[in-house]
């Protein structure tokens, strides 16, 4: 298998997760974030892209809440929740929802506010994703 250089473009965006940060690339040339990371810009087609931090504040777009048939590898995560966070920066990704207290996510809505409160230790190094929560 030959190195087709996508560790190092997504490396960086890692490397923020396990800082407990979120990071994007960001287009010097327009001024826009880009995510997830490409070789040039989507909008402008350069190559001069440099990494920013994110706010991590924005909108839960969409999610659901797997309580079975999960994807092979995830069965001792159940249950939990996944969603499309449309952050106020203009980019979106996919991220997991931390539970409200009592161990569910009836609080959180569709177009209801979420922020970044990314995983720590052992858990993000085990499973390197983006975790938000409900601010409303
Ligand atoms: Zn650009």
């Amino acid at each position: 298998m030959t190195d087709t250089g996508m560790e190092a473009l997504t490396e960086p965006y890692y490397e923020a997760l396990r800082r407990g940060e979120l990071a994007a690339q960001h287009c010097k040339a327009c001024d826009r974030p880009i995510l997830y990371p490409r070789h040039v810009c989507p909008f402008c087609y350069e190559s001069d892209l440099g990494w920013v931090q994110l706010s991590g504040k924005g909108v839960l777009h969409s999610f659901a809440v797997q309580r079975v048939g999960p994807p092979s590898g995830f069965e001792d995560d159940l249950p939990y929740a996944v969603g499309v966070v449309k952050l106020d920066e203009g980019v979106q990704l996919l991220g997991r929802l931390w539970p409200d207290d009592d161990g569910e996510w009836n609080g959180y809505t569709c177009d209801g506010r979420v922020e970044f409160h990314g995983a720590t230790g052992d858990e993000i190094e085990r499973r390197p994703v983006a975790w938000f929560r409900r601010t409303g």
